[in-house]
């Protein structure tokens, strides 16, 4: 098959057959196809899509082109989260330790930044000495050992994913419902899962900004986990303002932490606790939601879910003494507006883009992040704010770069002298 030519089949709309996506895929990994006619395939299925049975074979050619957990010695319900990516989406760093502390196994597959997103792999570098590239034995063995371990793809497992991530986040190609199916079941494939929860975001600070797409990508993402066996729950929350009280690298570890010690900002411990109660539910433990939020808070509170959380990391070879100091920024700034009012909007994908700025994603391969980065967000949507009164803290290692997002954050945020102070709705 010539490459050239089944970009161009799908660049003009027709149907890939299996082979086809087979073979395209495959030389990609091994080399014969290059990095621009991926692109530009990625760019072709952007464009025009996939049909589901394609969407079914990139899951299958994605899954495969590594290895498959499999803990046969566990009778435990082995099970995971993945969301489709927002700004301060730090639940993972949360989510797991309690699960691990209420028995569950998590082997949990994450990536790094994609196009505005942070990643969870970035993030959880921020702490000293942390392996996130183990093989998959050692893998395994972490798992078994505490419980969880947050690992990122690699050449053994999702090899895939882990390259064509990269590609997409560098090309623009990552709002693609087939490419994110792709993406994120092959990783939960893999991790020999039987119970799926997947947050999915909608808004203006995700892939998927309305609710409609958001339903397609959720459906069609359950449909494929239970096709695997794997029991499914989909839920869809807001991503009209940055989750929590802060986004960046080292900060949303910090602010993780702080929720495990039980001072967790509410709407964060809300999407936690909803998530870890569908997977409470799935395993059997419980079927009473208000007993899946009982285990959750009791766990907290005790301090087990907080030490499954340190001995995760030291287990990946991380290092917590002095994480704050290790981290902390040499420049901030915070940010006042020159209105008074209330917040009614928050651009939230601009947010997103400044994180970039600041360097809490790389936009090549030759920048470097910059754990110290992140954003507070002092005031959220629905607060009043005064000119006296900052909105954004903004903090990093290079002044210059916190000059320049400076000027650019302010257009971020919408300030209305009538705005009608309504609940922000969490879940949709
Ligand atoms: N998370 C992933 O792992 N992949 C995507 O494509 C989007 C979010």
């Amino acid at each position: 098959m010539i490459p050239s030519n089944l970009i161009s089949k799908k660049r003009d709309g027709n149907v890939l057959t299996k082979d086809e996506i087979s073979v395209f895929f495959t030389d990609y990994l091994s080399g014969n196809v290059t990095d621009a006619q991926m692109s530009a395939m990625l760019m072709a299925i952007y464009f025009n899509g996939m049909e589901e049975r394609e969407i079914f074979t990139l899951v299958e050619v994605m899954l495969h082109s590594g290895s498959i957990l499999n803990f046969p010695d566990l009778e435990k319900h082995i099970a995971d989260k993945h969301s489709t990516g927002g700004i301060g989406d730090k639940i993972s760093f949360i989510l797991a330790p309690i699960m691990a502390a209420a028995g569950i196994k998590v082997p949990m597959i994450a990536g790094r930044g994609l196009g505005f997103t942070g990643g969870t792999v970035d993030k959880l570098e921020s702490i000293h000495g942390i392996n996130t590239s183990p093989d998959i034995n050692t893998f395994m063995d972490w798992v078994n050992e505490i419980g969880y371990a947050i690992v990122s793809q690699s050449n053994q497992i999702c090899s895939a994913d882990k390259k064509l991530y990269d590609l997409r986040s560098k090309t623009g190609t990552v709002p693609s419902i087939p490419l994110i199916c792709g993406s994120i079941m092959s990783k939960k494939i893999a991790e020999g899962l039987n119970g799926l929860v997947l947050d999915i975001k909608v808004g203006n600070g995700t892939f998927m900004k309305t609710i409609s797409q958001a339903k397609e990508l959720g459906s069609l993402m359950k449909k494929i986990g239970d096709s695997f066996d794997i029991k499914t729950d989909v839920i869809y929350t807001n991503m009209n303002q940055p989750l929590g009280r802060f986004a960046g690298l080292a900060c949303e570890i910090q602010e993780s932490i702080d929720c495990l010690k039980g001072n967790g900002p509410k709407d964060l411990m809300d999407i936690t606790i909803s998530l870890g109660s569908r997977l409470l539910i799935q395993s059997g433990q419980t079927n009473n939601k208000s007993e899946a939020i009982k285990i959750q808070e009791d766990l907290i509170e005790s301090g087990v879910a907080l030490r499954k959380f340190e001995s995760s990391v030291e287990k990946q070879g991380g290092i917590l003494d002095e994480f704050k100091f290790k981290n902390k920024p040499k420049y901030e700034k915070l940010i006042y507006l020159n209105k008074e009012g209330i917040i009614s909007e928050m651009n939230t994908e601009m947010i997103g883009w400044a994180l970039v700025q600041l360097g809490c994603v790389k936009k090549n391969n030759f920048d470097n992040l910059d754990f110290s980065a992140g954003i507070e967000f002092i005031k959220k949507v629905g607060d009043h704010v005064c000119k006296s009164e900052p909105v954004f803290r903004l903090f990093n290692s290079n002044k210059d770069i916190l000059d320049k997002v400076d000027e650019s954050i302010r257009s971020t945020v919408l300030v209305s002298d009538n705005y009608e102070k309504n609940p922000v709705e969490l879940f949709l």
